[in-house]
């Protein structure tokens, strides 16, 4: 359409690119950006920018895109614009990119300014663990790095910002768009109304302010790929129908499919042949419904498709993979022979791999207000067992769940959270990660009841659900390394992102546990002995803690981890007098027990390493968890005393004098505050 030659200093008239951390294929292990969210103390710019590496060539265009950016280029190349009027660039070389020719920088965000699920999870997964958070999301900052490139500023004078992808909403709800010198944001499909628009703005025409495409394309009209696509993804599903009520728009309308011959196996040529990817993964909101026209899954569809796909990647080797990415629960367990028939290509040769899962909940009555179609053909009152049973099934089939369960949904109660709780512990023998997401507004709950972070922490139940939730990912992800970095193709980067996962892993998680008080089930199959100590039991008194305190004292010279743990209201006690776990912590009298007990399950657990990792097959491995688990404990225990130094001997020698008068202070109705004895 514009076909001019021109110097490419000049500039390309279509400037499309995305923030550095979408951009990046992290060496071919796109599982691993989700280092993306980790914010900026932990990421200079340096390191994040030989971290989030993007392939180009010398003048700038990528050999890899984001999916999303290779449907937009495709789209633009489709209606009539040719190769030197459209560049998909790499945002760390716009300034080739750019010049007096260019009128619209196309930016593809995923997360503009860090407000979505992944960057909500990882404030959490730190403030949890006590490790500092302090800046913006990395790939929020990537994405302002972009959007204030000094190459776009010399030019705005003739060029046209347009910001398009899955956060443009955080831009448009902030009001930051504007702030931002952003002329055109983008909601919704591209295929059938962003071309236009983009003629028009080369047409000189002035187009600013929100534009909202939400008549998605018919399938025929979305054309394939031509730049690969990082993951090597193909879309295999548009649409998904169950009609959950925070989905965006574009994924509410039901399912549509695209055929095999003519598109998917263009894409998967594309990814292969251009991209160089050896691993497939047919994209869709959920896979096993590829080709139904309802609810209800077509198995003969989805297993030709695979078969089809299979034969195409196999004629490029016995090394390549086919791998799809999300299922719901209920269509697991609506058609768990068609589960069987896909792992069986899928996961070949005794292979694993990952598919997402959104639970969401555990609880039927928030199933009912706003996602009852999440069940179908099931009722939500089957929900919690259809996810069960949908874990067991993908799990008997080598596929590791990654599972979300959602934090502050509309109209939850307390009595939502603890179903949850109770759906997490039914799932903990399973081989799933379980990620608790802030519920963020989106879809048609947009603009409502956004979740504050730490409210959510502070609050004892959902505090719980997230610890516990973030234990068994934390405890998934250590045995699942392997799979993480699996795909990446830079052996030595491979190396060294598999130590520094498994160190911040088990570093996180021994936090967690030491803050949950408690002890994952898989611990007491090789910890020798283990005794634990309820705080805050009902009606428990300074001198009660006092005798438990001796009581641990006692037990010094044995072969014992002393686990404190908070009181839980379960059984006859259910509902009552919840623990605050930073209230206990606040206590001198407390905190001094809590500190003692874990002393002495660090000390042991030193001693006891061998018999920890014993049961580990792998002997690298067992090596390395070996030394990071004595690193950990070794850490926590220096931290622990550190801090009981600090509580002083006055109080320590004051506990000892209380605790021998305990038993007659017990019987008698007077208690004696704390600090009056201690004058
Ligand atoms: S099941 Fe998933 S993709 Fe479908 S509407 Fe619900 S949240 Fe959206």
């Amino acid at each position: 359409m514009f076909g001019v030659m021109f110097r490419h200093n000049d500039g390309y008239p279509i400037v499309l690119t995305s923030e550095i951390a979408t951009a990046s294929d992290t060496f071919g292990a796109s599982v691993v950006g989700f280092a993306s969210a980790i914010p900026e103390n932990y990421f200079r710019r340096r390191i994040a920018h030989m971290f989030f590496r993007v392939s180009s060539d010398r003048e700038g265009r990528v050999k890899r895109a984001p999916y999303g950016l290779a449907k937009v280029e495709a789209a633009l190349l489709h209606y009539g614009f040719s190769r030197s009027d459209v560049v998909i660039a790499s945002p760390y070389k716009l300034d080739r990119v750019i010049g007096p020719r260019t009128r619209i920088v196309g930016i593809y965000t995923m997360d503009a300014l860090g407000l979505s699920y992944g960057s909500g999870i990882l404030y959490w997964i730190l403030k949890l663990a006590d490790l500092p958070y302090r800046g913006l999301p990395y790939i929020a900052r990537s994405f302002m790095e972009v959007v204030e490139h000094p190459a776009i500023k010399a030019h705005k004078d003739h060029i046209k910002v347009v910001v398009g992808g899955p956060a443009t909403w955080q831009l448009v709800d902030t009001g930051a768009w504007q702030k931002l010198g952003v002329d055109v944001v983008y909601e919704g499909s591209f295929e059938n109304y962003g071309p236009v628009l983009f003629e028009r703005i080369l047409k000189g025409e002035d187009v600013r302010g929100r534009v909202v495409n939400s008549k998605p394309p018919s399938m025929e009209e979305v054309p394939t790929i031509v730049t690969p696509s990082i993951g090597g993804i193909v879309e295999v599903t548009r649409g998904c129908g169950r009609g959950c009520a925070f989905c965006t728009p574009t994924l509410n309308g039901m399912i549509s499919s695209f055929p095999f011959e003519g598109h998917i196996d263009k894409e998967i040529i594309t990814n292969i042949e251009k991209g160089g990817f050896k691993s497939i993964t047919l994209h869709s909101e959920e896979f096993f419904r590829y080709g139904a026209k309802g609810i209800d899954p077509n198995p003969d569809k989805v297993k030709e498709l695979v078969v089809k796909a299979y034969k195409l990647i196999k004629r490029y080797g016995e090394d390549y993979r086919l791998h799809t990415d999300f299922t719901t629960a209920a269509v697991v367990v609506q058609a768990p022979e068609l589960v069987k028939f896909v792992g069986e290509y899928m996961n070949e040769g005794g292979d694993w791999s990952f598919i997402e899962m959104g639970i969401e909940t555990g609880s039927p009555r928030l199933l009912n207000m706003l996602m009852a179609g999440k069940a179908k053909p099931f009722t939500p009152r089957q929900y919690p067992d259809i996810v069960e049973q949908a874990v067991g099934i993908l799990n008997d089939n080598r596929w590791v769940v990654v599972g979300t369960m959602i934090l502050n949904l509309p109209g939850e109660r307390d009595e939502d959270v603890a179903a949850s709780l109770e759906l997490l512990d039914r799932l903990r023998k399973y081989r799933i990660l379980t990620f608790p997401l802030p519920f963020i507004p989106m879809g048609a709950l947009r603009k409502r009841d956004f979740t504050v972070l730490d409210k959510m922490i502070e609050d004892p139940l959902r505090r719980e659900l997230i610890l516990k939730a973030l234990i068994k990912s934390m405890e998934e992800a250590v045995r699942s390394v392997e799979l993480i970095v699996g795909n990446m193709e830079n052996i030595v980067a491979k190396l060294i992102i598999r130590r520094i996962s498994l160190f911040a892993f088990n570093l996180v998680l021994s936090r967690y546990k030491a803050k949950l008080g408690q002890l994952g089930e898989h611990s007491a199959e090789f910890i020798r002995k283990l005794a634990s100590a309820a705080l805050n039991l009902p009606g428990e008194r300074d001198e009660d803690v006092a005798a438990s305190l001796e009581l641990l004292d006692r037990l010094r010279k044995y072969r014992i981890l002393t686990f404190p743990l908070p009181f839980i209201p379960m059984g006859a006690l259910r509902r009552r007098d919840f623990t605050v776990l930073d209230k206990m912590i606040e206590d001198p009298l407390r905190r001094e027990f809590i500190l003692k007990a874990l002393i002495k399950s660090m000390e042991e657990a030193v001693r006891s390493v061998e018999l920890i990792v014993g049961n580990m097959e792998n002997m690298v491995a067992k090596l390395i968890i070996k030394r990071i688990s004595l690193f950990a404990f070794n850490l926590v225990l220096s931290r622990y005393k550190a801090k009981l130094g600090q509580l002083g001997e006055q109080s320590a020698e004051f506990i000892r004098k209380l605790a021998s008068a305990a038993w007659d202070i017990s019987k008698s109705p007077v208690r004696i505050p704390i600090d009056e004895a201690n004058q």
